[in-house]
């Protein structure tokens, strides 16, 4: 199963927020089964945020966008996403109540600002946010579920929490694990991860990632990661692949000098 992720705000696109809500959305749905295909960045711009949608709707079983839920005028997202995707918006009797009780709660009143957050395209599920106040919105579109969540980091993680056993991809287990060589060049390794990944079939991803430099004190860290039908199938493979690597790398660095 396919996800994209779409994050939306200038601040990021200037570089002044880190898109730390990609980085936990990507984990979070790697682990839940999915294969992350695309991740897109765009501003807050009416325009932009439909090209966006329509391109992450286009090849992905699900997509999660983050960013403009909010109160303020450049909050746009759900309106934008409703446009693009031919959904009417309309009040949602729901959201409404959950806002409601959040503000009426501390005495405030509905400000037509404090309502819009109630605005959802029709026939969405809003999700209760325990930490802010823009409720998440859950939506089944065409065979896709499109899942839009706020740009707050906290509101985001713990909205998305709360559905991760809905979207969970059935019969289908991620594991990941990674060693650290001392001493071997990304270089002179490389043959040998191209080698276990041709050898596995396709069953596993090896990535080599140098952490020192190449060429004085060369570390690597290599990460394998499988997915398969369950929890331990799928660990196996992982373990089974780096038993692998490390008896290579043994070898070598008993047998020759590196180059
Ligand atoms: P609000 O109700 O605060 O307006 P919102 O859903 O509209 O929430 P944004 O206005 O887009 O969210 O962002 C709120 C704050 O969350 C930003 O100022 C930024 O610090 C943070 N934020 C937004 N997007 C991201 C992101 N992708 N990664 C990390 N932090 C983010
Ligand atoms: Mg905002």
């Amino acid at each position: 199963m396919r996800a994209s992720i779409l994050t939306i705000g200038n601040e990021i696109l200037k570089g002044r927020t880190i898109n730390t809500n990609f980085s936990h959305i990507g984990r979070v749905l790697t682990f839940a089964g999915y294969d992350v295909y695309r991740g897109i960045v765009v501003r807050d711009d009416p325009a932009e945020i439909a090209w966006g949608i329509t391109q992450c709707v286009g090849f992905s079983d699900l997509v999660v966008t983050s960013g403009g839920l909010g109160p303020t005028f450049d909050d746009m997202t759900v309106k934008c996403i409703s446009d693009a995707l031919g959904l009417p918006v309309e009040t949602n009797a729901e959201a409404l109540s959950m806002i409601k009780s959040k503000y009426l709660a501390q005495n405030l009143e509905l400000t037509p600002e404090r309502m819009k957050m109630a605005m959802l395209p029709r026939g969405s599920e809003p999700l209760p946010n325990p930490v802010g106040t823009a409720p998440g919105v859950f939506l089944q579109y065409r065979g896709r579920t499109v899942i839009i969540l706020p740009g707050v980091p906290s509101e985001m993680k713990a909205i998305l929490d709360s559905i991760i056993s809905r979207i969970k991809v059935r019969d289908r287990a991620y594991y990941e694990d990674s060693i650290t060589l001392h001493g071997v060049m990304e270089s002179t390794f490389a043959p040998i991860v191209a080698e276990e990944m041709k050898l596995a079939g396709g069953s596993v991803y090896i990535k080599s990632h140098p952490v020192s430099f190449e060429l004085n004190t060369p570390v690597l860290e290599i990460e394998v990661s499988a997915s398969a039908t369950d929890d331990s199938a799928a660990r196996n493979l992982v373990e089974t692949t780096l038993k692998r690597l490390k008896a290579k790398y043994d070898e070598l660095m008993n047998g020759k000098t590196l180059r």
